[in-house]
């Protein structure tokens, strides 16, 4: 029997979305299943509430700092409950762009409803058989919960639910000092909340440079955010407002900390039970998809694409894994997932990007190659804007190609992407330090830092011919 539906689709978040819009808008038949809202963990519950709180925690810090700028401070008075309303009015704006109306208007069945596999070819859902050439798991991932004793029975906030707060927060204690846990810190001191960060490692970011950490870190110490690394927590036990955990040293030694809040922010767990992956055949290890490098699950028609597909889990990396699997399942076109270029920031202040190898990775994988930095503090407008902590940092190979690029400074999200480009097309350092930058700009270090690599790249022979025409010239 011929199948339903071209494609279908289930979850409809960041990458089902574009899977959905895309394979319609070519014609496809494409059934999507969301059993929730379609938006997903973006729009809900992560970068756009995310973004738009700590938007509103930067003012207050500015209000706070202003005699710095000239301008008599103010110790700002928060109100959450109105933080958090703007959080949802922001939400309800973009809300419309996923509607399942416009989804509907392009020809796509939203269907909703939570369902499984019943065979590899059929997918059922509110009792309808849903048949269709190929499948897409785009069903995302939600916070993982560590196992801490006690913490099953005592109330904690995650990411799905500390944007619906109501009430200020007198302490908050975040479990997890990754991307999530570091923002959600700075956004809770800078609205006036005591903030502690438990971290069971010894350090914070765990994915980026240990001097790119140090700046972050430094930054919210300052902030006043107080840090417990290498601590493990053990116990949490107590009621709403009136919370004790129990976190544990290196050395064994055990403290007690006390809290109205805690927040969980410790990594994230794909969502992919009850799919009724065995009886569609799909493979899975250690609770993953098993995949090729075409986003194919073990069987070649069921395709997976977002935070369920891989190990960078970004709405950018949800948008290019759903065009691979538009581009495999509808044009048959042996699309693979980009490994090379990939970059992603931080959104604390100062903000942490980065693209292509760390010098760590670097160095762990025996790769040839040499590290340059250049300080924010010596770029004219930072100085300007009184944001200068922080640094460019390029690691290139022994000629000079970019390999990597970390920047920890002012707006370091939106001037990464000089070298996302400049990577992508396999560019030398010196590439950089022969373009143009606008004076004064924050992306002026993109070229500086280049420039200090060009300097070390001139040979003896070319510095003693400058030196002599300079001499000559007088
Ligand atoms: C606090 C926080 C901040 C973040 N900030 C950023 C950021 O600044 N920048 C960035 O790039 N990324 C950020 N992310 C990550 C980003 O949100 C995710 O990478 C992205 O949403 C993944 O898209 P997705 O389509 O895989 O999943 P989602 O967007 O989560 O969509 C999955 C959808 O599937 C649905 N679903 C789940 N199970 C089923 C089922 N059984 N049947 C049917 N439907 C189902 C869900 O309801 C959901 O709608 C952040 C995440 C968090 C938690």
């Amino acid at each position: 029997m011929k199948p339903e539906f071209d494609l279908c689709i289930i979850g409809g978040g960041a990458g089902g979305l574009v899977v959905a819009a895309s394979g319609a808008s070519l014609g496809a038949k494409v059934a999507l299943v969301e059993k929730h809202k379609l938006g997903g963990d973006c729009l809900y519950y992560g970068c756009v509430p995310s973004k738009t709180l700590l938007h509103s925690a930067a003012l207050a810090h500015s209000m706070r700092n202003a005699a710095r700028f000239g301008i008599e401070a103010h110790t700002p008075r928060v109100n959450i409950g109105a933080v958090m309303q703007r959080v949802a009015s922001v939400i309800k704006t973009i809300e419309p762009n996923d509607s399942p109306e416009r989804f509907r208007g392009m020809g796509v069945d939203v269907i909703f409803g939570s369902g499984q596999f019943i065979d590899p070819h059929t997918f059922t859902v509110n009792g309808r058989h849903i048949t269709a050439k190929k499948f897409v798991i785009a069903t995302g991932s939600r916070p993982a919960i560590p196992s801490i004793q006690g913490l099953y029975k005592t109330p904690y906030l995650t990411n799905e639910t500390v944007f619906n707060l109501h009430e200020n927060v007198a302490h908050v204690i975040v479990l997890g000092a990754g991307p999530i846990g570091l923002e959600m810190a700075q956004a809770f001191v800078r609205l006036g909340s005591q903030v502690s960060v438990v971290q069971r490692g010894a350090g914070i970011l765990p994915k980026e440079d240990s001097d790119v950490a140090a700046v972050v870190l430094e930054q919210l110490r300052n902030e006043g955010v107080n840090f417990y690394l290498g601590h493990t927590p053990m116990q949490v036990e107590g009621a709403d407002g009136d919370l004790r955990l129990t976190v544990q040293d290196s050395d064994g030694q055990q403290k007690n900390l006390h809290t109205t809040h805690l927040l969980v922010a410790t990594g994230r767990q794909t969502n992919l039970e009850s799919l009724g992956l065995e009886a569609a055949g799909v493979g899975l290890n250690n609770g993953r998809l098993i995949l090729d490098a075409r986003l194919r699950t073990t069987q070649k028609h069921i395709y997976a694409c977002g935070d369920v597909a891989g190990h960078y889990q970004f709405t950018h990396m949800a948008e290019h894994t759903a065009g691979v699997v538009l581009r495999n399942a509808l044009f048959h076109l042996p699309a693979k997932v980009e490994q090379r270029v990939i970059p992603w920031c931080t959104f604390t202040d100062p903000e942490v990007a980065r693209v292509g190898l760390s010098e760590t990775e670097a160095k762990q994988q025996g790769i040839a190659h040499k590290a340059y930095t250049f300080p924010f503090h010596d770029i004219d407008r930072a100085q300007a804007e009184g944001a200068t902590h922080g640094f460019a940092k390029i690691i290139t190979g022994p000629k000079g190609k970019l390999l990597g690029a970390a920047l920890v400074g002012p707006h370091a999200g939106e001037i990464i992407h000089e070298y996302v480009l400049a990577l992508s097309q396999r560019l030398k350092a010196s590439d950089l330090s022969k373009v143009i930058h606008i004076y004064p700009t924050l992306a002026q270090i993109n070229r500086r830092v280049a420039d200090a690599r060009l300097k070390e790249g001139l040979t003896p022979m070319a510095k003693k011919w400058i030196k002599r025409i300079f001499q000559l010239r007088g």
